[in-house]
């Protein structure tokens, strides 16, 4: 005969029915509880879920914002993608530093096919990067 491990149910948890916990891992070594019965242990539970649920948070907004962007194709695209970046870093969604890179990658895209532009689009890029350069400028340091 195997032997039996000891559950949680053995020390007196419940499940939400009433019958004994057959949970058989995670027990408390004081109290013989699992993680979910164990009183010492909800209030600690409960802390983790509250920063995963946060951490999940931030990395949704982000993706989500990235998501947003069109394809970097044409100089439409890019106008775009200055626009947005402009906006996420007055809105706190991207640091200065990021803004800062993905402007000079930006910049340095443009300028690779400047040969392409027409004065007119030459203008509104300038006039977009500008709005970068401003807005890494005027956004307060956040600790
Ligand atoms: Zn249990």
């Amino acid at each position: 005969m195997t032997e039996r491990k000891p559950t949680c149910g053995d020390a007196g948890g419940r499940n939400a029915s009433g019958e004994p916990c057959g949970c058989d891992w995670g027990l408390s070594e004081s109290t013989g509880l699992c993680v979910t019965h164990d009183p010492e242990r909800i209030e600690q539970r409960r802390q983790i879920a509250a920063v995963g649920g946060k951490a999940r948070t931030d990395k949704l907004d982000k993706f989500e914002w990235q998501a947003a962007l069109p394809p970097l194709r044409t100089h439409a695209d890019a106008r775009v993608w200055q626009e947005e970046i402009a906006r996420a870093v007055l809105s706190g969604k991207i640091d200065r530093k990021d803004a800062g890179t993905v402007g000079k990658i930006l910049s340095d895209w443009v300028k690779a096919r400047e040969g392409e532009l027409t004065i007119d689009e030459l203008e509104k890029l300038q006039d977009a990067q500008k709005k970068i350069r401003e807005a890494s400028r005027n956004r307060p340091r956040v600790a």
